[in-house]
């Protein structure tokens, strides 16, 4: 059987590996419109840190690897259109020529693209976006730019969070702007941004939240200088813009179905309308479990499940639906380290979901061991069915002490629609070196029950 991948990023390489560790008869083709395979944008950051030095290295696969398996790999191969009847698929090769391949399946992996504000300035040079091998290089020049001593960071997601700590350990002054009124508005609840946003401003970054960015400017007539938002003006030698993502698939519109906004859909068993075509990764809208409908999730976690999935059922005559994701991840910044796993008040508000939410926090440590033992305060918040009490989402987050992997746990939690009663209840370790006689996800959970503090 012939299979056709269009993307080596993590769908892709995720498909491809299973596809040809689990199959026998089976030819597989990667098609990657860029020159640098999987370049790895989860790990821009460590490389931009300086944490690994080495580009070439922050990617997830290089075509060899998959060589090695028996697969092929084409770079500079821009898939440019489908006949799904036919069974074929058109790309330009690396030397630009139109060349045409069979496929028996289809799996199309073909992301996002950074969305670019279309503001007053916006030619102008020295505005920039994070994602892909070649802003990463851009990037990493400017941050070793003693020159750039003004960055603006627009948009406080996750991206933006990354840029911000890179640029501002760097030694350059960042401001952040964002139309919510809140940094990582859509990923943590209130309490815990506050926190977020006090250390930002205690690391000298500039705090521009609810405000619009109207126009770009330059004092030389090329260069950007300074951007004006509806409230103020901030001086900018840099820009970087993180304000969401638009799916690839403007050259799909005539092949598969799309959403109005572009996404590729797809039923439960991740096929498009077109018999041997799915699609996987950023440019679907995967079936989220604890609001029980498809959402949108940008995360590599969810492009692999995705990708296993349909390369196991590809060859399966007993497919069981794909079992949706829970959306977790993590992040670290100056200091404080979260996880947060499934909905919030704001997915849980755009979802229409109905949650109720709880925080709790105390010491991660018997009150006995001193701060200078490592002991500090963990924030656990648990977001809840009110009738029903399954955990619908939740967030840890503590300074100095990575409480990460309780987001896990949270995760499956949520993926295993447990209940506050179960959280509450699970026999969980102690060990005062580690945690409190309950541990602290123990303790929310009893906490969203009113036990006895
Ligand atoms: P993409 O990674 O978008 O790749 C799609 C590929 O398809 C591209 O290489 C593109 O060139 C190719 N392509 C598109 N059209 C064609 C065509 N017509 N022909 C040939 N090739 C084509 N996720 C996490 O889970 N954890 C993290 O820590 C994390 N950090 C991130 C940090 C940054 C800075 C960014 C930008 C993203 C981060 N993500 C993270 C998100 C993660 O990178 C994406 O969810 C993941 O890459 C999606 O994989 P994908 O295969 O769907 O598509």
């Amino acid at each position: 059987m012939r299979i056709a991948i269009i993307g080596a990023s993590h769908g892709g390489h995720e498909a491809a590996l299973e596809l040809l560790t689990q199959n026998k008869d089976v030819e597989v083709t990667i098609y990657e419109a860029s020159d640098f395979i999987s370049f790895m944008s989860c790990g821009m950051q460590l490389y931009l840190m300086n944490k690994v030095e080495d580009d070439t290295t922050v990617r997830n696969f290089k075509a060899a690897d998959l060589e090695k398996l028996g697969g092929k790999v084409l770079a500079n191969s821009e898939v440019t259109a489908i006949d799904a009847d036919q069974h074929q698929l058109t790309f330009t090769d690396h030397d630009g020529n139109k060349q045409v391949d069979d496929y028996d399946k289809l799996i199309l992996s073909v992301g996002v693209s950074p969305v670019q504000l279309n503001l007053p300035g916006k030619q102008l040079n020295n505005i920039y976006l994070m994602r892909g091998h070649d802003w990463a290089l851009a990037l990493k020049k400017k941050l070793e730019d003693p020159t750039v001593k003004d960055v603006v960071v627009v948009g406080a997601g996750y991206i933006g969070i990354e840029a911000i700590e890179a640029f501002a350990k760097a030694g350059k002054h960042v401001t952040v702007l964002d139309l919510q009124d809140r940094v990582l508005a859509s990923y943590l609840d209130a309490d815990m941004t506050e926190l977020i946003t006090k250390e930002l401003i205690a690391n000298n970054v500039t705090v521009a939240v609810g405000e619009q960015l109207v126009e770009y400017r330059s004092d030389d007539g090329q260069n950007v200088s300074a951007v004006k938002t509806d409230q103020g003006s901030y001086p900018a030698d840099l820009v970087i813009e993180g304000v969401g993502v638009k799916p690839n698939t403007a050259w799909l519109s005539d092949v598969v179905a799309l959403d109005e906004r572009g996404w590729i859909k797809t039923d439960k068993y991740l096929r498009t309308n077109q018999a041997d075509i799915f699609a996987i990764g950023d440019a679907i809208l995967p079936y989220n479990i604890p609001a029980k409908k498809p959402l949108p999730v940008a995360l590599a976690t969810t492009a692999r499940r995705e990708a296993q999935y349909v390369a196991q059922t590809i060859f399966s005559n007993n497919i069981r639906p794909f079992r949706g994701i829970v959306g977790s991840s993590a992040l670290e910044i100056f200091g404080y380290s979260f996880a947060t796993a499934g909905l919030n008040e704001a997915t849980a508000k755009r979802a229409n979901v109905a949650i109720e939410s709880i925080t709790y926090t105390d010491t991660r440590q018997p009150a006995f061991v001193p701060a200078e033992a490592g002991n500090g305060d963990v924030i656990i918040r648990l977001a809840f069915d009110p009738l029903t009490h399954v955990i619908l989402g939740g967030a840890v987050m503590a300074k100095n002490h990575d409480i990460t992997p309780h987001g896990n746990t949270l995760a499956l939690a949520i993926m295993q629609r447990l209940t506050l009663e179960d959280l509450a209840e699970a026999d969980f370790f102690f060990q005062p070196g580690f945690d409190r006689q309950w541990s602290s996800l123990n303790l929310a959970a009893q906490k969203a029950l009113g036990y006895a503090p």
